[in-house]
């Protein structure tokens, strides 16, 4: 019997996004091996030719890895979040199979190397200095004019990303920040640099995520997602993205090839792309890029029809057969305008019901709705938080109603959320966080 092709999938988080990858596999009959470090949720960790490791050495974790496969058959390799994609790539090269290159990877998920490398580029930057947590020098000394933006260097999801006006401002958002990296679940995280801080200028402007596929060095654009409200701070949580994008073609064009340029200059080469990009009048500005997909559920935003199938596919059929080395061409979105709003935490505290969820789901244009956060969970609001209460998603005929259908839906969901208020312990006389 012929062996059965696999695909290596690296991935911190075990959910949505992973079991619709499972799904993928099985459809197409092709075996799915796990790397990641929730082995401990798997339901079946060592049967499947899981392996655990720690994404936070990623040299260790590709050597694992190689171990494990040396002498098995391997066919691509995927990583989905942030975190997996360096491990992904030392992997890769480990085992011979075309992907990024890890110096490519690992300048994505620094801050300053974005900087530095889209710089050296030529793409537009906003002026941008390192600097310690603890104490950051004024930004005035760092030649720094005001708005500017404060941000971790290796964090994502926006959090701790904080705009300041003023020297005021400034001081609390750095002191804030301070804090928050001090933190034990951060320091859990084991990322690199928590002592550092990127201060940058503020670009004002409209803003857009794109998705694309690298194929041999060369992005195809999948999707430029607008994201209808106005992101402009202090924080920076994402709410609503819709695509097609309403933005004129030429404007679109520039997107695609800043997109482009940035991929370069990265020398990224292999497989997904997300990206965030603002335009202003000045132009295009590319915020970040990522050699994964976009995050969990928003995928399921994405539906590609391509010729002779008869059916569409969602984005990890795509990459999967991507993987494999199939899809050289890229199938074009549905016609279908699609909107998927990342359901904002409009406060810290415990959250103790959700009201309206039917009323939501049956809501016009409606197609799914996922309440991704926990009865009696302690949620976290922006910047210290970077998990959504969950996913709204709509289809239409134009963006516009797409975008209008998720906002109805959301008005129709109450989320009760007590605060945690500092309480007396009856016995110690100390005070610490109620429902913590
Ligand atoms: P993350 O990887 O955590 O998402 P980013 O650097 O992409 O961090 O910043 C998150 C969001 O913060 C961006 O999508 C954007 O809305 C906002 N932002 C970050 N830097 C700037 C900047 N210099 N000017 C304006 N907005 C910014």
């Amino acid at each position: 019997m012929r062996e059965k092709q696999r695909v290596l999938l690296f991935a911190a988080k075990l959910g949505y996004q992973t079991r619709s990858f499972e799904e993928v596999a099985q459809k197409l009959g092709v075996d799915l091996a796990y790397a990641t470090d929730r082995c401990h949720e798997l339901k079946d960790p060592w049967g499947d030719g899981a392996v655990a490791v720690h994404f936070e050495a990623p040299e260790a974790a590709a050597h694992t890895v190689i171990e494990k496969f040396r002498a098995a058959r391997v066919d691509g390799i995927i990583a989905v979040g942030d975190r997996p994609t360096i491990a992904a790539a030392y992997a890769a090269r480990g085992l011979g199979i075309a992907y990024n290159h890890p110096a490519s990877a690992e300048a994505c998920r620094s801050k300053l190397r974005l900087r530095e490398i889209f710089r050296e580029a030529g793409l537009r930057t906003p002026r941008f200095q390192s600097v310690p947590v603890n104490p950051p020098a004024e930004p005035a000394l760092l030649g720094i004019s005001f708005p500017c933006v404060l941000k971790p260097t290796s964090l994502s999801a926006s959090q701790g990303v904080i705009r300041a006006n003023s020297r005021e401002e400034f001081a609390a958002a750095a002191e804030r920040i301070r804090k928050m990296l001090a933190a034990p679940e951060i320091r859990a995280k084991k990322e690199e640099d928590l002592s550092r801080l990127i201060v940058e200028e503020y670009i004002p402007g409209r803003e857009v995520a794109v998705e694309g596929l690298l194929i041999e060095g060369r992005l195809h654009v999948l999707s430029i997602f607008d994201k209808p409200d106005a992101l402009e701070g202090p924080y920076f949580e994402e709410t609503i993205y819709v695509t097609p994008s309403r933005l004129s073609g030429d404007v679109q064009r520039e997107i695609v090839r800043c997109a482009s340029a940035a991929v370069g200059a990265l020398g990224l080469t292999r497989g997904p792309v997300h990206a965030e990009f603002r335009i202003n009048e000045e132009g295009v500005w590319p915020l970040e890029v990522a050699p994964r997909p976009i995050g969990g559920m928003c995928a399921s935003a994405l539906r590609f029809v391509p010729e002779g199938y008869g059916e569409t596919i969602g984005l990890e059929e795509l990459l999967l057969r991507h993987a494999l080395g199939e899809a050289e061409k890229v199938p074009p979105r549905e016609t279908a305008a699609s909107a998927v709003m990342m359901i904002p935490v409009p406060r810290s505290g415990i959250l103790e019901g959700v009201e309206g969820e039917q009323d939501a789901r049956n809501s016009e244009g409606i197609t799914d709705l996922q309440i991704t956060a926990r009865v009696k969970d302690l949620i976290t609001a922006w910047p210290e938080g970077s998990s959504y209460l969950g996913f709204l998603f709509a289809k239409s005929d134009t963006p516009e109603e797409a975008e209008a259908a998720v906002r109805a839906a959301h008005g129709k969901l109450r989320f009760a959320i007590t605060p945690q208020l500092p309480v007396e312990h009856p016995v110690t006389g100390r005070f610490h966080k109620a429902g913590s």
